[in-house]
């Protein structure tokens, strides 16, 4: 094998590449745009894409394209080929800067919310330089944002870029009044934990609801669940640590940071965290990680589970998306230092990402709302869906003297008038402790622990970025027109404790009392994408994504439509899936097995009466589980069709939640009760045991 230091982004066009084969002056403009987060300049447009085409040829490229991230959640790819013909009936390898640039896929299909009239369907793609092209599958993908030609938002992207545009102005504000003047630029940093689940192939193409749903709907528990915690962090079985090591060797070539990958809690589940980068390119690699996971495993004789809840009763997968705030000179806004009660920047941001947090609650649990992460969030793993705010004993120690306008010894735990000058430092494990908040100070950064496993991690970091914008922009108002500077950050501390002090937990999260105490601390608890998602129409949100030029007040109601959408056709296909396994395989084994009980009752009756009481107990129960699961999912399908002859989204989604997915829960109780008493060779799936044990 190559030695990784040479694989490591060998098909990236990356700075080192860019350097060595553009000319001095373009380099240097292309740099200058990427670091400082401008638009292109057409002049290089054309040297920058013949280099990209000789670069792409030499590794074996023969198409491109430009690589979006539409709101099916999944990236989209058109390719073309880099021919052209020439006069002379021959073809030479072209590709233009206009093409780098621009593209025109045709997005009829993609969802829009109605933001494209049907005049013009098309959209266009943008080239985003920020984020390298890079060579997959013989391809050379230029990472472009997708818009309308009004030039709506029809991504993930261009409101990511826009959000980090917002919080970069904003915190240069702030960090300016600090002195620091050299700075340019400062970015969002960004490293998702990936979790996923591993299957056998040949189990997974048994099931049909894995098929078309990426979870299971029916499945009873097997004998040994996740209650034993030995899989977590536990020795890599031969199969999986081979699909690892490729993972890694296909991501490195991407360029992409994959730093550890181990077990987790749940059997068959697994973890990949890289080191983290600025968002963007974060939220790029993030997506072709699943895709590599994806592809990967199939190699392997496996295929990997990207969903949030593929078996019930067991923990689901989620992203933990770990957000900081570093200048281009290397500042972390973050970072407390040795002393943290002395870093009046880190402590005025830690006070900028509170009063962010607990002002808007809905749109960090908005931007994880989709049918598979519901499964998740307030089950026993994951944070319930109110969010909170873990900060550890120090810090929220040092915030609370200020707030009460006392110095605080955090290394003795007392609190001593002002004046006496005894310097806490901060230990790294004490932040880290916490694993049931679902978002949490932990040394340098801010981790947000909701995020469902199938996802971008797009739309989190918008809302994070444009929330701590806004705050940050409210800061510098004050700050700027301060007199004593010290003293204004001092108050502005003092009043988001007063205000904000209840979104700050570090008890557990996943206790029962902490519903109750959120509750009586009038903290939101949305537990469904159909609660939560109108809340983004609020004036206050739609006044404040204008203000910062992330959303317009028609992308938003578009996106909310778009997503509403996608929670109905998930479920939709869900519940057709669920009709199917029960009508032509789970209904047809129960009778197969009923109707051998019977031959053997007759059988012994024959016999002169020998005892047949087991049968006919089995006979009766599996009967009546039958006769129920025959009948729902007939009054499934009836409210399947009622549901899809309604127009309203927002009424249709509530009918999903409300009708549908109660049904095909008590389908699946019924099913799961017969699963339990029927023989293996009887029963048309395999077993929860085996899809979970079997590798
Ligand atoms: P854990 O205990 O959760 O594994 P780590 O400290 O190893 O914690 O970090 C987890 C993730 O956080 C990694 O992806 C890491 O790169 C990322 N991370 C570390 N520092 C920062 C930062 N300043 N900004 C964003 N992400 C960061
Ligand atoms: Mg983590």
């Amino acid at each position: 094998m190559e030695k990784v230091s040479e694989l490591f982004g060998i098909n990236v066009f990356n700075d080192s590449v860019m350097k060595e084969r553009l000319p001095e002056e373009v380099y240097l403009i292309l740099k200058s745009t990427i670091k400082e987060g401008k638009t292109i300049d057409s002049s290089i447009a054309d040297t920058v894409a013949n280099a990209m085409k000789e670069w792409a040829i030499e590794k074996g490229a023969t198409h491109y394209t430009h690589w979006f991230q539409p709101l099916t959640g999944i990236t989209a790819e058109k390719h073309d080929s880099f021919i052209s013909p020439t006069d002379d009936g021959h073809i030479i390898m072209e590709f233009s800067g206009k093409e780098l640039i621009k593209g025109e896929p045709d997005a009829s299909s993609f969802p829009s919310g109605g933001l494209r009239a049907t005049f013009e369907a098309r959209g266009y793609t943008a080239w985003d330089p920020s984020s390298y092209a890079f060579i997959k599958d013989e391809t050379l993908c230029i990472p472009t944002a997708f818009c309308s030609y009004c030039g709506e938002a029809l991504d993930q992207k261009t409101p990511l870029l826009r959000s980090m545009e917002a919080i970069n102005k904003q915190a240069l504000r702030i960090i300016k009044l600090f002195g620091h003047n050299d700075v340019k630029r400062v970015n969002v940093t960004v490293g998702p934990e990936q979790e996923y689940f591993l299957v056998d192939k040949n189990m997974y193409e048994k099931r049909p609801d894995l098929i078309f749903c990426g979870r299971t709907l029916i499945g009873s528990m097997p004998p040994k669940g996740q209650e034993m915690d030995d899989h977590y962090f536990g020795v890599l079985k031969p199969r999986v640590a081979a699909f690892m090591r490729e993972l890694d060797n296909e991501l490195w070539k991407l360029g992409v940071l994959a730093k550890t990958e181990h077990n987790e809690a749940a059997p068959a589940q697994h973890e990949l965290a890289p080191i983290f980068t600025t968002t963007n390119i974060a939220a790029d690699h993030n997506q072709l990680t699943m895709e590599m996971m994806k592809k990967t495993a199939l190699k392997h004789g496996l295929v990997c589970l990207l969903h949030e809840k593929p078996f019930d009763g067991v923990n689901g997968s989620g992203k933990h998306n770990n957000w900081s705030l570093s200048t281009d000179t290397g500042i972390n806004f973050l970072k407390p230092g040795k002393n943290p009660d002395k870093n009046p920047l880190f402590l005025l941001s830690l006070a900028a990402v509170i009063k962010a947090v607990d002002e808007h609650q809905e749109l960090l649990r908005i931007s994880v709302a989709t049918a598979g992460n519901d499964h998740r969030l307030g089950g026993n793993e994951a944070p319930p869906a109110i969010i909170s705010i873990f900060l550890g004993e120090e810090l929220l120690g040092i915030l609370e003297a200020i707030e009460q306008g006392v110095h605080h010894d955090s290394v003795k735990g007392i609190k001593m008038n002002m004046g006496a000058d005894i310097i806490p430092s901060i230990r790294k494990d004490n932040t880290d402790r916490n694993r049931t908040s679902p978002f949490a100070f932990t040394g340098n950064k801010f981790e947000f622990r909701m995020l469902g496993s199938a996802s971008s991690i797009s739309d989190t970091n918008v809302m994070l970025n444009t929330m701590v914008a806004e705050v940050f922009s409210q800061f510098a108002e004050r700050l700027e027109a301060a007199m004593d500077f010290e003293k204004e950050i001092n108050l502005i501390i003092k009043e988001v404790m007063q205000k904000h002090k209840r979104i700050l937990f570090n008890g557990d999260g996943y206790s029962a009392e902490w519903q109750i105490e959120a509750e009586r601390r009038g903290l939101l608890n949305l537990p469904s994408t159909v609660d939560a998602l109108p809340l983004l129409k609020s004036e206050q949100n739609i006044s404040m994504f204008e203000r910062h030029k992330v959303f317009s007040r028609t992308e938003i109601n578009s996106r909310v439509d778009i997503i509403l959408e996608n929670y109905c056709k998930t479920i939709h296909i869900e519940a057709l899936t669920l009709i199917e396994m029960m009508n032509r395989a789970v209904v047809p084994a129960i009778t197969a097995y009923t109707d051998k009980l019977c031959v053997a009752v007759l059988h012994k009756n024959n016999l002169g009466g020998v005892n047949a009481t087991v049968e006919k107990e089995l006979i009766a129960r599996l009967s009546a589980a039958n006769k129920e699961i025959y009948a729902l999912t007939d009054e499934l399908k009836i409210a399947v069709a009622t549901a899809e002859r309604t127009v309203d989204v927002t009424e249709r989604a509530e009918q999903y939640r409300n009708i549908i997915l109660r049904l095909m829960a008590d389908i699946r109780h019924y099913t799961d009760s017969a699963e339990s008493v029927v023989p293996s060779e009887y029963w048309p799936y395999p077993s929860y045991g085996e899809l979970l044990f079997s590798i």
